[in-house]
């Protein structure tokens, strides 16, 4: 396989009143080329803050991340302006072949910026073309976004929603990158336009031979669009497998919840209902993670943290009982997390 993104170790905190708030804990994961890779999980789960660290736009308290076995972060800090001009060029090959769609096109793009600008801003900061050249790149990219040419000269503010979308990534690809960020794409979005963004970004990764990041929290669109899975939760990831093994036999109590939401029953299992609140990342349980929420948590899950483990090929769970929760599962209708 090949790998185009590799995340080791990863960690972020902040600090707060005196206190630590750990939004990353150890996170490695690889991404190989030209596949979907999701990250899924509730809102304030990290998933964003990933997404925004192999971006380049926040740096990691500790671990790094490589793209195509270069280190983005070694030397090349995004926070501070001293840099020399080797791993500004460095950065420069980072920004244009990584790029990142929001998820709030009504935001990402600037209202006073005419289509045409936007589209073509990335290209004035990278390369350097005949304005012939621009224009004529501009229309190419309109195409391939499936958007006519004649709203170049609109604001973002004339445009639909779905139109809006289609432009932050005709604004993405026009530097030809080979990896993208799409941070929730479809949250803001009606299902049918969301439907047709998808056609979009799968019709758009054969031909240009893309590989995405994809966050979301929506497991209908996860299962559609992508080949790997991880699931993440309070800032640690629960479950990480290929999309297929992931939905037909998901393992850790988390994951089963999560898509006992979105679907229906889970074939002869259990149905699971996540009931209380997630905890404070200000005061975490002290063992799993997941501890106050699972309906089969025992004493070791509230004294001890298990490890992501690869239970089987390529499918890795931190569970400590993940072989007598599966078995326990199917013995009753229906298991609330109420404890
Ligand atoms: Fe539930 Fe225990 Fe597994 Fe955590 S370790 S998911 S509390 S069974």
């Amino acid at each position: 396989m090949n790998k185009i993104i590799s995340c080791k170790n990863l960690k972020k905190s902040f600090f707060i009143k005196n206190k630590t708030l750990n939004v990353l804990n150890d996170i490695s994961f690889d991404i190989e080329k030209g596949e979907t890779t999701s990250i899924v999980g509730e809102s304030g789960s990290g998933k964003s803050t990933i997404a925004n660290i192999i971006a380049g736009l926040l740096k990691p308290t500790s671990g790094n991340v490589f793209f195509e076995n270069s280190s983005i972060f070694n030397n090349t800090s995004v926070d501070k302006a001293s840099f020399d001009k080797a791993s500004f060029n460095r950065t420069k090959i980072f920004r244009k072949n990584i790029q990142m769609i929001f998820q709030d096109p009504y935001l990402s793009l600037n209202p006073k910026m005419r289509i045409l600008e936007i589209i073509l801003e990335p290209l004035k900061i990278h390369e350097k073309f005949s304005k012939e050249k621009l224009l004529k790149l501009a229309d190419e990219i309109l195409e391939k976004v499936n958007l006519s040419v004649f709203i170049k000269n609109r604001f973002p503010h004339q445009l639909s929603g779905g139109q809006k979308q289609r432009v932050a990534i005709a604004r993405a690809i026009i530097l030809n990158p080979k990896f993208i960020i799409l941070d929730e794409p479809l949250s803001s979005l009606d299902v049918s336009i969301g439907a047709g963004i998808i056609n979009l970004l799968t019709d758009l990764q054969k031909n240009l031979d893309l590989t995405y990041l994809f966050i979301s929290h929506d497991l209908k669109v996860i299962k559609y669009i992508s080949d790997y899975v991880s699931v993440i939760y309070m800032g640690k990831f629960l479950e990480k497998a290929p999309t297929k093994k992931l939905f037909s036999n998901p393992l850790h109590p988390y994951t089963q919840a999560l898509i006992d939401s979105s679907f229906t029953f889970r074939n002869n299992q259990t149905k699971i209902l996540l009931n209380n609140e997630t905890p404070s990342l200000l005061d975490p349980p002290k063992g799993c993670l997941f501890s106050t929420r699972c309906p089969f948590a025992k004493k070791i899950c509230f004294d001890a943290r298990p490890d992501l483990k690869e239970i089987e090929k390529d499918h890795f769970v931190a569970c400590h009982l993940v072989k007598t929760a599966l078995t326990s599962l199917g013995s009753s209708k229906t298991t609330s997390s109420s404890l």
